[in-house]
């Protein structure tokens, strides 16, 4: 299991694994350009906004 309630999570390079940035929950972006210093590749990243947790409460 995952730490989900961690203040974020990392978005890994594919090819080597190296965390390259941290992304918050609410965090949405298309088509991200990610440049991994580690191997030197640029992958492109999708990353949907999580749905509220329902540890988060508004009532
Ligand atoms: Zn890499």
């Amino acid at each position: 299991m995952e730490g989900k309630n961690m203040s974020g999570k990392w978005i890994c390079c594919p090819c080597c694994g190296w965390h390259l940035i941290r992304r918050r929950p609410d965090t949405a972006a298309r088509n991200l350009p990610l440049y991994c210093k580690r191997c030197h590749n640029v992958s492109l990243f999708d990353i949907a906004p999580e749905p509220e947790s329902q540890s988060h409460h508004l009532t």
